[in-house]
């Protein structure tokens, strides 16, 4: 089943870069696998996937020293401080950084590594109370206080877009966020690029590709839908 799933993804992903006249290099998958069993993840595996992303600390983890060495591990969850010291030197990016005060610790355990750690700011673009994120507006200022901090690298921004029946109701908010990088990119400030776009889930990859994500974070899509209640 995932590898049909997977089949499907890759062939709308590669649509949807046709439709924007871009090119299918510059757009990472990210299967988001949280709550799936490695079985299943062990399928997308042997299906060539090297980039998983997970939203909680321990599941993540526990998945790490379970799965093969050569993945790819993307933090994309709202992050507690006090848990960043069990990621640190094990994930690939961190997608979800929406204060100076949780940079900062990022940088702390960063500095104990003795490593860099790559890090995305999170937008609520849409402004949803529900949500993590900065606002647009507030963006750029944290994007300045963050990088002060030498164990960081700030590589783009992410948001996660509201729930919506019809995707492209969430268009704007993919140029808004697209617009917003552009925006910083062009500030030159140290120790920032926005190379990467992380937008779009199963709901409205396709649209998020033709307005400009780098990264997408699919699940659903991949894996089949979630059970919370085990
Ligand atoms: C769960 C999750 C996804 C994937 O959602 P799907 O709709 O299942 O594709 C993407 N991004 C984040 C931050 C998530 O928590």
């Amino acid at each position: 089943m995932v590898s049909d799933n997977l089949k499907i993804v890759e062939e709308n992903i590669q649509k949807a870069c046709d439709r924007a006249g871009r090119d299918r290099s510059e757009v990472t998958l990210i299967a988001v696998s949280k709550t799936k069993p490695v079985d299943m993840l062990m399928e997308a595996y042997n299906d060539g996937i090297r980039t998983f992303g997970e939203n909680k600390v321990q599941e993540l983890t526990g998945k790490i020293e379970e799965m093969p060495d050569d993945i790819s591990w993307h933090m994309i969850g709202h992050l507690q401080r006090n848990k960043v010291k069990y990621i640190a030197g094990k994930v690939a990016l961190i997608h979800s950084v929406d204060s100076y005060r949780l940079a900062e610790e990022i940088n702390v355990q960063a500095k104990k590594h003795g490593t860099v750690i790559p890090i995305l700011i999170e937008v609520n673009v849409a402004q949803e109370d529900t949500k993590f994120g900065v606002k647009l507006e507030e963006t750029e200022d944290l994007v300045r206080e963050c990088a002060a901090l030498d164990g960081i690298s700030i590589k783009g921004l992410m948001t996660i877009a509201p729930f919506v029946e019809n995707p492209e109701d969430n268009r704007p908010v993919f140029k808004a966020l697209k617009d917003k990088s552009v925006d910083i990119a062009s500030k030159n400030i140290d120790n920032v690029t926005m190379d990467i776009l992380s937008m779009g889930m199963t709901n409205d990859y396709q649209i998020a590709i033709e307005e400009g994500a780098t990264m997408v974070r699919v699940g659903t899509g991949i894996f089949g839908a979630r059970n919370y209640n085990i």
